[in-house]
């Protein structure tokens, strides 16, 4: 029969995936001797099985009651004993952390009877009394799911508020609060189970792609009380700066209190550092416990702890959320500490975490006033507008708005409201309240414990310092300084640092995808080149047609009346083409370039319908108008029917790469379906290139973006040196989905339920649009062995699609300019992964 129950000194097989990541830390920490208060684990198993069938599977009931017995025997105290009752912690913990998302029920086993037999045992009335009303109060929303503003404490007299709070959960539940330790204990593991499936999990999960069906272990601890009096504490600690990576302890306690109250940032908490005074003993044993800690699991570890009267426990260890500085600074040092070596350094980092370093900070440059000061809880700048509750934020940022969530903290139901800011300020709570931590993990910059900020809910009005706001009204916040900003402040890109530098190219060194960047301009390809691109993948021309001097030019050449006008008005646009190229192909410095000729349909280049100025005008926009121009004369088609304006374009590249000595040119032609299609815009490129600058070495190729491209991949390289994939336009052939009609619409709401599991516009589909380009790879080559083969498609710059192009065996990536080094590190694990050299290791799993 399945076991269900492991006591945290006992073995189990099952590891992170069977007793939670929670589960594993304490029984992990018990059996090195730290000191951890007694319990056990019910397992992920016994939870899923629950899910299944609704009820404890068979054997768990009494499993629970022998380790019960267990616990009792090795406290010297009973469960329900009136006198001097064991109590006990209930502890969400699932496999992948999910911090603050599930219920923890703190002091099960009291009762009416056995609140007084502790006063009694403890001579602390006030200490019992707190304990029980917590236990009610939080046995009451999780269990019971009563509003939380319905528990008002009243801290000057703990016996009230526990009467209080009594009547509280009659009036709510129509039932007595349960007076059963077993009832109490049995319920509160319920609540765990179903805690899986609140909608604040499910939202969470669905961000951070975790699997719906792993379910939560349980975690039932022997209660140490930090709320006995002023010798007795709780806190959170970090073994490394979470935000930014540098070494020595960090974190915050609170003297005389129980852990939920750092962790939801109810009080303000303290430095730990002053613990020292305060608590030397236990303060000493702390840093040596986080030392060993941190040289057993060989990563940034945050803990738990309690202090009971002088008494230190660890409560909790895992591997610690941190922003994406603060992973590469950790990882660079541990590298040089001897603790890890290059290849694990490469492996702990994120890739999706880096796009944070990767944003926008507070122009230097800029003046400004600093209209309130908090703690820099998460790093990065956002200017947005004030909003005051999770569902506005919701629904406002997701239509587009740019908004900041402003609280007086958050809670683990403000999620879909965090998702969808660009950033968040509090007015309360500490460098590991809510806010700090989610923000953290997902990169937005955060202000928290802003102690200049009053909120008022009612009247949608806020207080920054001297000013008085209203929700709506724009505010900058800098998560890396902790300054508040009233109105916006001009923003600027950010730089690599050192520790940055070190991992790529630690990466680089390790990496065999070559990474290339989508750039138009000069600027883009210089930064894509500061970022480590080894050229350029896609350099798209259409916005080349555009611009005050060229568009009336572009239009005369649409509305010509035959090619001799066309012609006309093409040779006025190709000094401009040329002058753009001549800007790439100098950023480049003699790096490659991959020219894609004009693309989008003549119609995007002419005004609406009512805008037109003459009768030819609108006859043309008439004519050129179509019903699915995604499927319409673009692409090739263009350069098919009329030759003259890749002609044109493929003399504006053969005189720039003349005028650039050095350069390296590769011109790709769009939307190809057909060889015969290739067929003939090679023979255009080698005519032209040949009229124009004979000595000039270049490549011709095509994209691959559409099915049947890849299905006759064999034909059509016989005319291509080259395939880039075009996996935007791949996919919505190949799904049939036009990503603007699905985006925000029915692709939303599949995401939303589960129809499929990822955007496949972000990462791709690798089983559909994947198995294509698998079939367009293999039979390109089969003509071709050498044919060079790319991605310049948006998911050249997604880390799971980059591993599986990698697999692929493609030559080179190519994704927007501030996603390459997030490309060079994907591409470097893709090698460690496909190796088994390195297991991934995600921050805080
Ligand atoms: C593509 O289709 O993937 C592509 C890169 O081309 P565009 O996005 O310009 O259509
Ligand atoms: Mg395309």
């Amino acid at each position: 029969m399945t076991r269900y129950v492991y006591a945290f000194d006992e073995p189990s097989d099952g590891g992170r995936d069977l007793l939670g990541g929670k589960g594993i830390g304490l029984a992990e920490m018990t059996q090195l001797g730290i000191p951890v208060p007694a319990g056990f684990t019910i397992t992920t198993d016994a939870c899923r099985a629950f899910m299944r069938s609704g009820g404890f599977p068979d054997g768990l009931g009494e499993e629970i009651e022998e380790q019960i017995a267990r616990l009792e025997a090795k406290a010297g105290k009973d469960f329900g004993d009136p006198s001097d009752p064991l109590l006990v912690s209930v502890r969400s913990g699932a496999a992948i952390s999910m911090p603050g998302m599930m219920d923890t029920i703190l002091n099960v086993g009291l009762n009416d009877d056995a609140v007084r037999g502790l006063a009694e045992a403890t001579g602390n009335p006030a200490f019992a009394y707190d304990c029980y009303r917590r236990l009610i109060q939080m046995f009451g929303e999780t269990v019971d799911g009563i509003e939380p503003g319905h528990f008002k404490d009243d801290p000057t007299n703990p016996e009230r508020t526990v009467e209080t709070f009594k009547n509280v959960y009659r009036r709510e539940t129509g039932e007595e609060f349960p007076q059963d330790a077993r009832e109490q204990l049995r319920r509160a593991v319920v609540a765990v189970f179903e805690s899986w499936n609140t909608p604040r999990a499910h939202v969470y999960r669905q961000t951070y792609g975790i699997p719906d069906d792993l379910g939560t272990a349980v975690n039932v601890v022997q209660m140490v009380f930090g709320n006995k009096g002023e010798r007795s504490a709780t806190g959170v600690c970090f073994t490394r700066d979470p935000s930014t990576g540098e070494q020595g302890v960090y974190g915050e306690y609170l003297v005389n209190a129980q852990g939920e109250d750092v962790v939801a940032g109810i009080r303000t908490p303290q430095p730990v550092e002053e613990m020292a005074e305060r608590l030397p003993d236990a303060y000493a044993q702390l840093l040596e416990t986080m030392a060993r800690l941190e040289q057993h699991y060989r990563d940034m570890q945050d803990i738990e702890f309690t202090v009971e009267e002088g008494h230190l426990y660890l409560l909790q260890t895992r591997s610690a959320k941190r922003t994406a500085a603060a992973a590469l600074k950790a990882a660079v040092d541990m590298t040089s500490e001897g603790l890890i070596n290059r290849e694990e350094a490469i492996a702990r980092i994120d890739p999706s975490q880096l796009d944070q370093l990767l944003h926008p900070m507070l122009d230097p440059k800029a003046e400004f006033e600093v209209a309130a000061r908090g703690l820099n809880a998460s790093p990065g700048a956002a200017s947005g507008k004030i909003v005051l509750d999770a569902d506005t934020a919701a629904e406002r940022g997701k239509s587009g708005e740019a908004v900041i969530l402003v609280r007086w903290e958050t809670t683990p139901d403000d999620i879909h409201g965090l998702i969808q800011s660009r950033g968040v300020l509090t007015a309360h709570g500490g460098m590991t309240s809510h806010a700090a931590v989610v923000a953290r993990g997902m990169g937005k910059p955060c202000v928290a414990g802003c102690e200049g900020l009053q909120i008022d809910v009612d009247a949608k009005e806020v207080r920054l310092g001297e000013h008085r706001l209203h929700e709506g009204d724009v505010i900058t916040i800098d998560g890396g300084t902790g300054r508040v900003i009233v109105g916006e402040v001009q923003l600027v890109p950010p730089q690599i640092n050192e520790d940055f530098e070190t991992v790529l190219a630690w990466a680089d060194e390790l990496r065999r995808l070559r990474v290339w960047a989508n750039a138009d301009n000069p600027e883009d390809a210089a930064k894509a080149r500061e970022f480590g691109a080894q050229g350029i993948g896609l350099c798209r021309t259409e916005h080349m047609f555009f611009g005050d001097e060229r568009l009336p030019v572009v239009q005369e050449m649409i509305l010509a009346a035959d090619e001799a006008g066309r012609r006309e008005a093409l040779d006025r646009l190709l000094p401009f083409q040329q002058a753009d190229f001549e800007g790439i192909f100098e950023a480049m410095a003699g790096l490659p370039v991959v020219i894609r000729l004009l693309d989008p349909p003549l119609h995007e280049f002419l005004p609406p319908l009512e805008e037109a100025t003459d009768e030819r005008m609108r006859s043309r926009i008439k004519a050129l108008t179509e019903a699915n121009p995604m499927l319409g004369t673009r692409g090739c088609r263009l350069g098919i029917q009329w030759p003259e304006i890749y002609e044109m374009q493929v003399r504006a590249i053969a005189r720039a790469a003349k005028a650039v000595p050095g350069t390296q040119v590769e011109i790709m032609h769009p939307l190809v379906g057909f060889a015969e299609e290739l067929r003939r815009l090679r023979e255009l490129t080698e005519r032209v290139m040949e009229e124009e600058a004979p000595e000039i070495e270049y490549t011709c190729g095509t994209m691959i973006e559409l099915p049947r491209a890849a299905l006759r991949a064999d034909e059509i390289a016989e005319h291509a040196d080259f395939f880039s994939f075009g996996t935007n336009d791949l996919t919505q052939t190949t799904l049939g989905m036009s990503r603007d009609d699905a985006e925000g619409k029915f692709l939303t709401f599949y995401l939303e339920d589960g129809v499929i599991e990822r955007n496949p516009f972000e990462t791709l589909d690798q089983a559909g649009v994947g198995e294509l380009m698998r079939i367009a790879v293999e039979r390109g080559r089969r003509t071709k062995k050498n044919i060079k083969l790319g991605i310049c498609g948006e998911h050249g710059g997604d880390p799971k699609s980059v591993e599986f192009c990698h697999g692929l065996g493609l030559d080179y990536v190519s994704c927007s300019p501030y996603r390459v080094p997030l490309a060079r590190l994907a591409a470097a694990q893709a090698v460690l992964k496909e190796a088994h050299r390195a297991e991934y290791v995600a921050a805080g799993g």
